[in-house]
């Protein structure tokens, strides 16, 4: 029977995909489609450890889906059987709490939800439609970056302006990774079984970051907004700052208050700071060199990280678990113990050894036996719990069929 999904991410100008099993094991196949609209656009296929890179001549998303069906079709030594298509959609504003097998009604949500994601919804739809087209038989499920925190609260969720603008407009905290901080909360559960009755801090550090609290494996509150520039300092973003800075700069510079915005979203956080890179590992090493800006880049990121899970911790009556995740929170001690430095007061304590020497892409609890708070690094895995949502949609579906 087929059981394997086909996940999709598309963007504006990239197409990333995988085809994974719904269990941990690595994904059969995997691969990105670069620079679409351009003339260098580009497809690449993972299988089996060899890479082959393609050029896409008909540069657009249709010809990035048509080529990943056309390296299954051309490969049936790889054994690919799809039962379906999921799909990573970013914003599903207050429509959607949970993932949703699409339909008409599901797509034009999706193209409602535009408005908060000018540049991810559109290509979303884009993505979504090509693969109707080509995998018209596949059922196809959306799985939502904003579901998970539609637990908030009206509190938590509203921004404190004129409620109007709520309810004429829905401007309100969204937050994005949910995917990411499901997982890992499943990931929890699984790990201590008392999790279930218990709260989290998880910080999700890779070039976008964020951190979200959890009650009872539910999201509480989270540090990023109505879009992902809300919060923590990132790569290119700059997170939260007084909001009048955002005319300060249009009228300094002569710029448009949208240029301006692209300033907070694409020059600013560590590569605005460093003015070398957004990348944490290059400025680790420029650091080691002595470089004094990768310095104030990094502890910047901390500092912020920091003050971001002890305000979200606020809304926890306890804590007793801090998990690290994403490509800096999986990847970097030295990040990890600036922050857990800083969060003596919340009762985390690390293990300095066990944090320096935690093998990559393992699950590690990183403190010491004694402490309060159990400090984890647990490697995410977003593309898993779409192929496990997409499995799990369709067998109800079917399940329903059946039964009527
Ligand atoms: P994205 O938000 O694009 O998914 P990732 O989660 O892949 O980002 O994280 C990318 C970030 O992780 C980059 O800043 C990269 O430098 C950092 N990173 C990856 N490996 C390491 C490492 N060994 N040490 C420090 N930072 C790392």
């Amino acid at each position: 029977m087929a059981d394997q999904v086909l996940v999709i991410n598309c963007g504006s100008s990239s197409l990333k995909f995988a085809v994974l099993d719904g269990t941990e094991n690595p994904p059969i196949l995997e691969g990105i489609a670069d620079r679409l609209g351009s003339e260098h656009s580009s497809i690449t296929f993972k299988h089996n450890g060899t890479k082959q890179e393609q050029r896409l001549y008909d540069n657009d998303h249709r010809a990035a889906v048509a080529a990943i069906k056309k390296w299954i079709n051309k490969h049936p030594e790889a054994g690919i059987s799809l039962a379906g298509v999921g799909h990573r959609v970013v914003h599903g504003g207050e429509t959607f709490s949970q993932s949703v097998t699409i339909n008409d009604e599901v797509l034009k949500g999706i193209e409602d939800c535009s408005v908060f994601a000018p540049l991810h919804n559109p290509a979303h739809v884009k993505g979504i439609k090509e693969t109707q087209a080509l995998f018209g038989d596949l059922p196809q499920v959306a799985v939502f970056d904003t579901a998970f925190h539609q637990t908030l609260s009206a509190d938590q969720y509203l921004y404190p302006i004129p409620m109007r603008l709520y309810r004429e407009h829905h401007f309100r905290k969204y937050g994005f990774h949910g995917t990411s901080y499901r997982y890992i909360s499943q990931k929890l559960s699984e790990l201590e079984p008392t999790y279930g009755a218990e709260n989290a801090l998880i910080a999700h550090l890779g070039n976008g970051a964020s951190v979200c609290a959890t009650c009872k494996g539910q999201s509480v509150d989270t540090s990023m907004g109505i879009t992902p520039l809300e919060g923590l300092m990132m790569g290119t973003r700059s997170g939260s700052l007084d909001p009048s800075l955002l005319s300060f700069i249009a009228d300094a510079e002569g710029i448009t208050m949208e240029d301006a915005l692209n300033v907070l979203n694409k020059e600013s956080g560590l590569k605005g700071i460093s003015e070398i890179s957004n990348d944490c590992r290059t400025l680790e090493t420029a650091q080691a060199q002595g470089d004094d800006r990768a310095q104030l880049a990094l502890d910047m990121f901390s500092s912020r990280a920091a003050k971001h899970l002890a305000s979200v911790s606020t809304n926890l009556s306890s804590l007793e678990h801090l998990v690290f995740t994403g490509g800096i929170g999986e990847n970097s001690p030295l990040i990890r113990e600036a922050i857990c430095q800083r969060l003596q007061t919340l009762g985390i304590k690390i293990d300095r050894n066990t944090n320096q020497t935690a093998p990559r892409g393992e699950i590690t609890c990183i403190s010491p036996a004694d402490a309060p708070v159990k400090v984890w690094i647990i490697p995410t895995n977003e593309e898993l719990l779409i192929a496990q949502d997409t499995l799990h949609l369709i067998n109800q579906d079917t399940a329903t069929t059946r039964s009527a």
